[in-house]
């Protein structure tokens, strides 16, 4: 569903009317994507941009928010049992920038367990759904994100991508995804996952949406450090039409379908007028190892506040300090939370710092190298966004490497801090949806996506 169809829809309406049919479709759904609505608060709302109150490129427009964006209205509980019932104080910078245009946040949506997952199995409140065919996983972290878009609860949905966690569930469910650039959109009030990878995204019915809310999420923010200031203004000059097929994602492991999918588009490419040459980056067979070590590393610091003392649900009131963190943590924690921060601890004990987080940071600055030095060359790179198309739900759950495997497409951007699109391409012959990926140089955003444009219209006509 487009943004623009809702607008007219408020006009033809009202805001309530409108926000009301959306959280009455959020209800309906069976997919397990809501964890919990924000009613009475996004009716209030609507109220007031009805009355004429509340006004903006947005006004009426409903949207949902991963559970890890500290919002008014609902709990923010990160899908953990340990923040539950959490009542945050403040709202994240990105969802204020939305609402100030009058966008409604309806509700908060599933992910896995702090966003640590790819398929939404690891949540503490039960699997999200495929879009399309239910006995497959929606992918994730962002998996309630990508089915509340594909499913047509609302036009848009806010997630995160550490490592692939909008892209990936895009691709799953057919929708556009944006993880952009490092420091282009304000982290603030968004629980933490890897400081180093975090990023803010959306996800979107198509480019032209994802291009206009880009434009309003992203820029400085005096409350996250790490956010670019002037970030529209500084561009880079297109090369020419010049686009890099990545050989590493079209080799080993890839499914034969996505492949072909993915070579068809290349031809569209063609026809579209680009250049499409075959690319080799060697360091990407590294990204995978990189990742899984200083993800969990960082995981492992910024999750060290969840004591049950400063930050979530008590347990062991009767026992000393050491007996409260040790059980609050383990009833608070999923299995792949604590096997992260366990990773995390040990690669940076002391005796292994130098060998794994250090040897691994090393590596990665040999990765950016090498993806500014290829995509000097090229307007931007183009490959798949995961091996296969969405699998079964179970499928991967007994054997945590074969899910870390998953994210060996998603992971080089993340390191990089480069921005990267999913937009769908195809399906395969069961009718699962098949995403391209687009990777742009560092502040690059609206360039990938008047490139993945150019695709959609295509195909669309
Ligand atoms: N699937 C990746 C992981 O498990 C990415 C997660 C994310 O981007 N939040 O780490």
């Amino acid at each position: 569903m487009k943004i623009a169809k809702q607008i007219d829809e408020v006009a033809a309406t009202s805001a309530v009317a409108v926000v009301r049919a959306a959280l009455e479709r959020a209800k309906a759904d069976k997919n397990n994507v809501v964890i919990n609505l924000s009613e009475s608060r996004a009716l209030e709302r609507a109220a007031k941009v009805d009355a004429g109150e509340l006004k903006g490129r947005l006004a009426g427009v409903p949207f949902v928010a991963k559970d890890n964006f500290l919002g008014y209205g609902a709990p923010t509980t990160a899908a953990s049992k340990l923040l539950k019932s959490f009542d945050a104080p403040l709202q994240a910078t990105v969802v204020e920038k939305l609402e100030s245009e009058g966008a409604i946040c309806i509700g908060k949506v599933n992910l896995d367990a702090f966003a640590h997952g790819g398929s939404t199995e690891n949540s503490a409140y039960g699997v999200t759904r495929n879009a399309v065919d239910p006995t497959r996983v929606a992918g994730g972290s962002s998996g309630g994100s990508a089915v509340a878009v594909a499913r047509g609860i609302v036009p848009f949905a806010l997630g995160t991508d550490t490592g692939g966690s909008i892209r990936q569930p895009a691709s799953f469910n057919g929708v556009v995804g944006i993880k952009p650039t490092y420091g282009a959109v304000s982290r603030y009030g968004v629980v933490a996952m890897a400081s180093g990878t975090d990023t803010i995204g959306v996800l979107a019915h198509d480019v032209e949406d994802t291009a206009l809310l880009m434009d309003i999420m992203t820029g400085q923010d005096t409350k996250d450090m790490t956010t670019l200031p002037d970030f529209f203004a500084v561009q880079s000059t297109p090369t020419g039409k010049k686009l890099g097929l990545i050989k590493e994602f079209m080799a080993e492991g890839i499914d034969p379908i996505v492949r072909a999918r993915i070579l068809a588009a290349v031809e569209q490419y063609k026809s579209l007028g680009y250049e499409v040459e075959e690319v080799s980056l060697p360091m990407l067979k590294y990204a995978l190892a990189i990742y899984y070590i200083v993800v969990p590393a960082e995981i492992s610091s910024n999750l060290a506040r969840y004591d049950g003392v400063r930050y979530g649900s008590r347990v062991g009131n009767e026992g000393t300090l050491r007996d409260v963190y040790e059980l609050s943590r383990q009833a608070g924690f999923e299995p792949e939370n604590k096997r992260r921060i366990i990773i995390g601890s040990y690669v940076l004990s002391s005796g292994f710092f130098d060998a794994y987080y250090q040897k691994a940071q090393k590596a990665r600055t040999l990765l950016i190298r090498e993806f500014n030095d290829v995509l000097s060359r090229y307007d931007a790179l183009i490959g798949p966004v995961a091996p296969s198309p969405a699998f079964k739900i179970g499928n991967n759950t007994d054997d945590p490497l074969k899910m870390y495997l998953e994210d060996v497409m998603t992971v080089p951007a993340s390191l990089a801090g480069l921005p990267a699109v999913s937009v769908p391409i195809d399906t395969n012959d069961e009718g699962l949806p098949i995403g391209i990926q687009i990777i742009g140089k560092r502040r690059d955003d609206a360039h990938i996506l008047a490139i993945a444009r150019e695709l959609e219209e295509l195909r669309h006509g």
